[in-house]
């Protein structure tokens, strides 16, 4: 049978083009989206064929809500061979940016969106993919990273730079999980952070299941509704920074390929690595004007990632 990949956020973005690449490729996609009107309209604009894709609603950002979509795909007997968290939400400008807001669950929007949701979400598909490993299909579980929450990188250098503290701060639903005051540029990089934390966690808690972890940087998708809360002047100059002076710049189309890489490649089938692409991962600024930007490569986290006992107690 088909294999089946469920993708959060295939509404937009890398989620959307990466759906696409992986229907080309035979995969059938389950989209868990906030919004049904909207994946609907962009299947029809991307031409998803009637049978390759389905529907299900999830907002991450409710923990209850996670909880539905996963027993829906239980009661449909969906089988799950990938399971793509992808779906975030980044408030870097605005009222938003000193303003937090806070779900029905108590946690702030940001950060319950991007690492709770998702992190909630693994949990329930888990028997998923437990099931689809003993029926010998090699499942994959990939955490969306990114290099602001990577503080070895020139972008992760950027103030407010990626601190989860203590983390005591997200044990009691402050703001922040360092408790410091709130930045939503900082409630992004945190929770990418946590989000890579958790794909080390899972591979170290988790390696004898059978499912290959994974997380990645997909380059610079300047021009996706990640930038969608941020100042027009923002969102005009900064594809052409990254086209034209870091060269970290990648189109929605070659990133929706190279996360399809990520799920179905044999090269990319070892659990626990970070992958990025040469020639435009801005941590890789030796690599800037290489050609050979189809080829994932195991990139090296910060120290910050790789810290063994915060992932765990993130975990806890
Ligand atoms: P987009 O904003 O284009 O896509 C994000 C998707 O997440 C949208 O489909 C959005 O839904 C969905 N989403 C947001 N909040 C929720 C929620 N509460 N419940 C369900 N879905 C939600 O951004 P990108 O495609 O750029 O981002 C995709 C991933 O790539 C993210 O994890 C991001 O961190 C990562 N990334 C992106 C980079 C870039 O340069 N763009 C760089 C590094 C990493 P809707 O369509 O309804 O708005």
């Amino acid at each position: 049978s088909k294999r089946t990949v469920v993708i959060t956020g295939a509404s937009s973005g890398l989620g959307l083009n990466a759906a696409n690449s992986l229907i080309k490729n035979g995969w059938h996609v389950v989209c868990a989206v906030r919004d049904f009107a909207k994946m609907e309209m962009k299947a029809t604009q991307m031409n998803f064929p009637k049978d390759s894709f389905s529907v299900y609603h999830c907002d991450l950002a409710s923990q209850k809500s996670v909880r539905a979509f996963a027993e829906a795909l239980q009661v449909d007997g969906v089988n799950v061979d990938v399971l793509i968290c992808n779906a975030a939400l980044y408030l870097p400008s605005g009222r938003a940016r000193w303003h937090p807001q806070f779900t029905a669950d108590g946690f702030e929007l940001s950060m319950a969106s991007n690492h709770l949701g998702h992190f909630k979400l693994v949990h329930e598909l888990f028997p998923l993919l437990k099931a689809s490993a003993e029926a010998g299909r090699k499942p994959r579980c990939i955490i969306l990273g990114s290099v602001t929450g990577n503080t070895n990188t020139v972008a992760g250098q950027v103030p407010p730079k990626a601190n989860l503290g203590d983390l005591s701060g997200l044990a009691e639903g402050a703001p922040l999980a360092d408790k410091s005051l709130f930045d939503g540029a900082k409630a992004y990089k945190d929770s990418k952070l946590c989000n890579m934390l958790t794909m080390r966690e899972l591979e170290n808690r988790y390696n004898d299941s059978g499912i290959i972890f994974s997380s990645l940087y997909p380059g610079c998708i300047a021009e996706t509704g990640l930038f969608r809360n941020h100042t027009n002047v923002f969102r005009f100059l900064f594809p052409l920074l990254q086209k034209n002076l870091t060269k970290g710049y990648v189109s929605e189309e070659e990133a929706g390929e190279r996360l399809a890489t990520i799920a179905e490649s044999e090269d990319t089938a070892e659990s626990g690595q970070y992958w990025a692409w040469r020639g435009g991962g801005d941590d890789l600024v030796e690599n800037y004007n290489t050609k050979d930007r189809g080829t994932p490569i195991k990139n090296q986290p910060s120290t910050d990632v790789q810290d063994d006992a915060k992932a765990k107690k993130l975990f806890e």
